[in-house]
């Protein structure tokens, strides 16, 4: 794709989820990011956003976390999906950051992968959120909707983070990943995408290819 195709696109989307992604990018402390996103696996936001108030009281640092009882974590976290391996990743997590990393998180991506229940794209979330560092989590919105429009062209969220992170200027990474999952949430929808309403479709691959 054509880069002022690129920036055309993106600057489509900006327009469309910027109060959207205001939120998202005021910058958070990383603890409560680094666990909220561990929890977030396979549970909505709204979910998480409930558990979370009383979490953070019980366990306001990762060394206080580091020391809970399982039982009582499992208590509280019981409504997201999960809940007894992410109860046992959240606490062997807060332990590590204390053993480790001097009480808390690490700043470089190689590090967070590192502690328990933290994958990659949790690592960027962090990053865009607690560090303001540019990274592109890609999670199941930012697939579908970055290959379907063509911004990218892979079949691994790995491959699709690479692309994505080649062709979008650093300095709107972290509020790319924003628009393009406001975009599969709100039109881009995983099953029937709602094309006649979409702001970047005429340079839309998928849609070309509906025609
Ligand atoms: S045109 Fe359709 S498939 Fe393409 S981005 Fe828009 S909603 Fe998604």
């Amino acid at each position: 794709m054509r880069k002022d195709t690129i920036l055309k696109i993106l600057k489509l989307l900006k327009k469309s989820y910027t109060a959207n992604v205001k939120p998202w990018l005021k910058k958070s402390d990383p603890y409560k990011t680094l666990i909220s996103t561990i929890l977030s696996a396979q549970t909505t936001d709204d979910q998480v956003d409930k558990i979370t108030p009383e979490l953070f009281q019980e366990y306001p640092t990762p060394s206080k976390l580091g020391k809970a009882k399982v039982a009582e974590v499992e208590r509280i976290i019981k409504s997201v999906g999960l809940y007894k391996a992410k109860a046992r990743n959240v606490i062997a997590t807060g332990r590590m950051i204390v053993e480790e990393f001097g009480g808390q998180v690490p700043q470089a991506r190689a590090d967070m992968v590192r502690l328990p229940g933290v994958g990659r794209k949790t690592a960027n979330v962090v990053l865009i959120k607690s560090f303001n560092e540019p990274a592109m989590p890609v999670d199941t919105h930012v697939f579908r909707v970055a290959n379907r429009i063509g911004l990218a062209i892979a079949k691994t969220p790995e491959k699709t983070e690479e692309q994505l992170v080649k062709i979008i200027p650093r300095k709107d990474l972290g509020a790319a990943h924003f628009w393009l999952i406001s975009h599969g949430r709100v039109i881009c929808h995983a099953r029937s995408p709602e094309c006649e309403r979409c702001s970047v479709a005429r340079y839309c691959q998928y849609f070309k290819e509906l025609k």
